[in-house]
């Protein structure tokens, strides 16, 4: 049985996780579609939904040439073969190999791919090696054995890989930071106090009503100083998108961020929603092109060291109401807000 209500609104939604669970049927085109084909939507007077391609088709309807609702099982098990060839292969297949295996076109397979993990073959295959390594150095490895390890052929071509990525260079990763200096200041900000914190990479931290203590639980390794003269500037920049959120100087702030590749896939896309507007856990999940992911989501959004500036704070509740925040709901309310009047 299909709920017709929860079933609309996925279409609407162009909800990718309902693909393969019913077909949308337009009895004035005499199409069908699955959920999150990305046509214009029909009428909903003219859509009546199947549990299959199959009963769609006794109702006289043909399958829509655009979204190929016939192959969501075929696209799945491609995808699967292909993650399992780049998890196996010691060099990371090309895109005609994969193609091969999976008996799609280049071009289609690398769409088929990227709707259902959100990125590339290539580009999943570099942060399958990135987190290989990063997990092989938190485990106590040594870095080089770590990146052989990971499936890189030279420790070169690993520091090239992870170069402004990173921000922090290999043998941080291991052990907690320990030999880095991060620099720190308290300073006094509309929404209360400020405790900024950067390394020779970038701002390693932002959170507010928080002192050293705090510093020093999240980087437990790390040399903590009082920031001198030489993050005045960059301390300014911070400053001010704190005071202005949204800003486009936002982006030239250089962040060095601590996580795993998914982590960081996550703080990408919540860079990418713009100021002024707002997402769930849900929409953020499905914009990575995995709808079903939205805990892990929840939890890369929870282990973010760097507020305002990976902005957190737009990930709202899916009924629209303001959700949680780390430094409580009142600063979250008043991001917001300047962000909508800016
Ligand atoms: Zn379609």
């Amino acid at each position: 049985m299909i709920d017709q209500g929860q079933a609309w609104q996925a279409v609407k939604r162009r909800d990718r996780a309902f693909d393969g669970r019913f077909v949308t049927g337009v009895l004035s085109t005499g199409i069908y579609c699955r959920p999150s084909c990305a046509a214009r939507h029909p009428l909903r007077e003219n859509v009546r939904f199947f549990v299959d391609g199959e009963s769609a088709r006794a109702a006289g309807l043909r399958p829509c040439k655009r979204c190929l609702p016939d192959d969501v099982g075929r696209d799945e098990a491609a995808v699967m073969a292909a993650i399992d060839e780049i998890r196996r292969a010691e060099d990371a297949p090309t895109l005609a190999v994969l193609a091969q295996i999976t008996g799609y076109s280049p071009t289609h397979f690398q769409k088929v791919f990227k709707r259902a993990t959100g990125l590339s073959p290539a580009a999943y295959a570099r942060a399958l090696r990135e987190e290989r390594a990063r997990e092989a150095l938190s485990a106590g490895d040594s870095v080089t054995g770590a990146i052989y390890e990971a499936g890189y052929s030279s420790p070169s071509r690993f520091y090239d890989d992870t170069k402004g990525k990173l921000g922090m260079t290999a043998s941080d990763w291991k052990d907690g930071g320990k030999g880095r200096s991060v620099h720190w200041s308290v300073i006094d900000t509309s929404l209360g106090a400020m405790l900024v914190a950067a390394t020779e990479q970038g701002v390693c931290c932002l959170s507010f009503n928080e002192d050293e203590s705090d510093l020093a639980r999240r980087f437990p390794k790390a040399e903590l100083v009082e920031a001198g003269e030489e993050f005045r500037d960059l301390f300014r920049q911070v400053t001010a998108a704190v005071e202005n959120p949204g800003q486009a100087t936002l982006a030239s702030i250089p962040l060095d961020v601590k996580g795993t590749a998914f982590q960081q896939r996550v703080w990408q896309a919540l860079r990418e929603i713009p100021a002024g507007e707002t997402r769930s856990y849900g929409e953020l999940a499905a914009a990575l092109g995995n709808p079903k992911a939205s805990r892990a989501v929840g939890g890369a959004n929870g282990a973010n060291n760097i507020a305002v500036l990976i902005p957190c704070h737009r990930v709202i509740a899916a009924d629209g109401s303001l959700g949680g925040y780390a430094y409580g709901t009142q600063i979250k309310a008043e991001l917001l807000e300047r962000e909508k009047s800016r």
